[in-house]
């Protein structure tokens, strides 16, 4: 019997292959757009007709292409843009798998008009379903014009299963959206059937986003901007009151790619959460910059997901990023103390009101105690559409009186909450703290009653912020504040945990232990940071090691702040520990001097507030 396995012809390989990276006339467009960015154009114009079913003509006035590479571009796996595997690392271009142009070739009839800068002339070619049918000398002029006709002309089955003209523009209107965003600089003019959707001029990010979504968003947006050794975050978020109930425009990016990432998506929708109903979500537009080879964008050609390097810390810093932003430019309590030190305390509204996370810093100030105070509960206070840039004004301005009493109480109050042995300082607890007695339920909730409503504050979580801003204010301020303890405890581990803890080892000092290698992958503990005396500081080294070891982070870019996380988590207070009335105190005073009470690290609410008027409902 003879052998029954061959090679698929060139063109049928391709035309399979093409399956994968040309799904519908949008993805055509993304392509071709994208090579024109790649090629340095500044100026790109996209011809449609019938929703790119019967042309799709991409016009650049980018680098253009010899003769040479021209015939080359519609080979597999042929491109410009890398040469080795390790360039995959270092991508600073949108396209690198040479597969878009035999894809499309495979699937279409493609006419390509090109010619360098430098060239005296230029070159046309026409493709028809893989096939070279022409290449001749061409005046052309700086740039590339891409026509793509007919696709899937010879893929019927493919062609029938296009959607209707609407739907496949919408397609390419979002692909178009995604890449006109980021490449704001860059000219854009999209024609369909002689009518021109959009000419968008050369402008600023913010100048983009209006031009394509409407000028409304003018006001709407508020920039974000914050710079790590991580990562770079910059773009805008929208005021709470410009959240919608569908239609968002949420667009992330990192090194100019657009990318959907559920799991940031979340820490924005989180720093969100009490300022908008549970029904609405903000626009958004937020592009990353990072390391190249901090990502991986080599999932599947027409997947958007991106895989980060330092996930959890890119989300941290979003997270941060955006709920600084939101405070510095938002908005008002519903609760209104008629203090002047009050701080702003988000209520838990159910669905209806917005309210603000901003807390005032002031070191004395416990919110439960102001009772000596008139209080009383404003109905009106709740920002709505209309008042909302009022309340920025006055946020603005309360916040320099808010900073001249910038409290230095970090070194404080913390340690008789954990060494059950030590008194509490008389200095660091004013009488007037304890004028409203704080309960316990379960061992695991902190509730003040006061004529506002109720309280109710998680304690491992409000443990876990304080110890991890102490930690990273002694980070800043270059402190390392620690105690010896008097029997070392010995560590042996494995050596896998020996490698892990070698590369976390100056970060876990910084936080406040001291640890000395013994060989042989042992560990003396020495000492422990002063804010966690009464731990198990074997179980906390432990925890930091296994907690490295599952989030498949590269080692040597754990930073400190991961560090401390891990270790605040681990020695705060867990739910289930009873509390004193002091130490219920000093944990609630501790928590109010921080600038950002409101959530953990990782964006998790650390208290809520149920108001008097949420209370009557439930009785009602
Ligand atoms: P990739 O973008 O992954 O390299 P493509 O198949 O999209 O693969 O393109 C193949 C090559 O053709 C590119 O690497 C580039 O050298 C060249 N090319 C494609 N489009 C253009 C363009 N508009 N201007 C200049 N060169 C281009
Ligand atoms: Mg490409």
């Amino acid at each position: 019997m003879s052998d029954v396995i061959r090679l698929l012809p060139d063109s049928v390989a391709n035309q399979i292959a093409a399956g994968e990276v040309i799904q519908r006339p949008a993805s055509v467009v993304k392509e071709l757009v994208e090579n024109s960015v790649d090629a340095g154009a500044t100026s790109i114009q996209i011809v449609l007709k019938e929703a790119g079913k019967n042309l799709i003509q991409i016009i650049d006035n980018g680098c253009g292409m010899s003769a040479a590479d021209a015939r080359l571009a519609f080979e597999r796996h042929s491109t410009s843009k890398i040469s080795q595997a390790s360039d995959l690392f270092s991508l600073h271009t949108m396209g690198f798998r040479g597969e878009a142009l035999a894809s499309i070739c495979a699937v279409a009839q493609v006419e390509l008009r090109t010619q360098r800068a430098d060239d005296e002339m230029g070159t046309v070619i026409n493709i028809n379903g893989s096939k070279v049918e022409r290449q001749e000398p061409f005046m052309y002029g700086k740039g590339t014009n891409f026509m793509i006709k007919n696709l899937f002309f010879n893929v019927p089955a493919r062609r029938k299963f296009l959607k209707n003209n609407q739907v496949e523009l919408s397609n390419i209107l979002r692909e178009f959206e995604r890449l006109a965003i980021v490449n704001h600089e860059i000219e854009f003019l999209l024609v369909h059937n002689d009518s021109t959707l959009h000419h968008l001029l050369p402008g600023t990010l913010k100048q983009r986003i209006s031009s394509l979504f409407g000028h409304s968003f003018d006001t709407q947006l508020i920039p974000v901007e914050v710079s790590t050794s991580i990562a770079t975050i910059n773009g805008f978020i929208c005021k709470p009151e410009n959240a919608r109930k569908r239609n968002q425009q949420q667009f992330m990016f990192v090194n100019g790619r657009f990318m959907r990432h559920p799991y940031f998506h979340k820490a924005i929708m989180l720093a969100y959460e009490q300022l908008i109903p549970n029904d609405q979500q903000p626009n958004y537009f937020l592009n990353f910059t990072v390391e190249p080879s901090s990502i991986d964008v080599n999932i599947h050609p027409t997947k958007t997901e991106i895989k980060f390097e330092n996930e959890q810390m890119v989300w941290q810093i979003l997270s941060a990023a955006v709920k600084e932003t939101l405070g510095k430019f938002s908005v008002a309590p519903s609760i209104d103390f008629d203090t002047e030190d009050a701080p702003d305390i988000p209520v838990f509204t159910g669905s209806s009101n917005l309210v603000a996370p901003k807390i005032a810093v002031n070191p004395s100030y416990n919110p439960f105690t102001a009772s000596s105070k008139s209080h009383s509960v404003k109905q009106s206070a709740n920002p709505s559409a209309q008042n909302w840039s009022q309340l920025y004004d006055s946020f603005l301005s309360d916040k320099s009186e808010r900073e001249v009493q910038q409290p230095d109480n970090f070194e404080s109050k913390l340690s008789s909450l954990i060494d059950d042995n030590q008194p509490i300082s008389p200095k660091l607890v004013n009488e007037t703290d304890i004028v409203r007695k704080l309960m316990q339920v379960n061992n695991r909730y902190i509730i003040q009653s006061s004529n506002l409503g109720l309280m109710l504050i998680d304690q491992n979580r409000a443990h876990t912020v304080i110890l991890y801003n102490r930690f990273m204010s002694q980070h800043q301020n270059s402190i390392i504040s620690s105690q010896s303890v008097l029997f070392p405890e010995v560590l042996h581990l494995s050596a896998a945990q020996n490698a892990i803890l070698e590369s976390a080892i100056d970060n876990i000092q910084a936080v406040g232990f001291e640890m000395g290698f013994l060989g042989n992958n042992t560990w003396s503990i020495n000492a422990v940071p002063s804010a966690i005396r009464n731990i198990d500081s074997k179980d906390v080294i432990l925890s930091v090691i296994d907690s490295f070891a599952h989030c498949g982070d590269n080692l040597s870019t754990k930073i400190y702040s991961d560090i401390a996380l891990t270790i605040a988590r681990k020695a705060a207070i867990q739910s289930g520990k009873s509390l004193s009335d002091d130490e219920m105190n000093q944990l609630v005073n501790d928590l109010f001097s921080l600038e950002e009470p409101n959530y953990t690290p990782d964006g998790k609410p650390v208290y809520k507030v149920m108001s008097v008027d949420d209370i009557a409902k439930m009785f009602s």
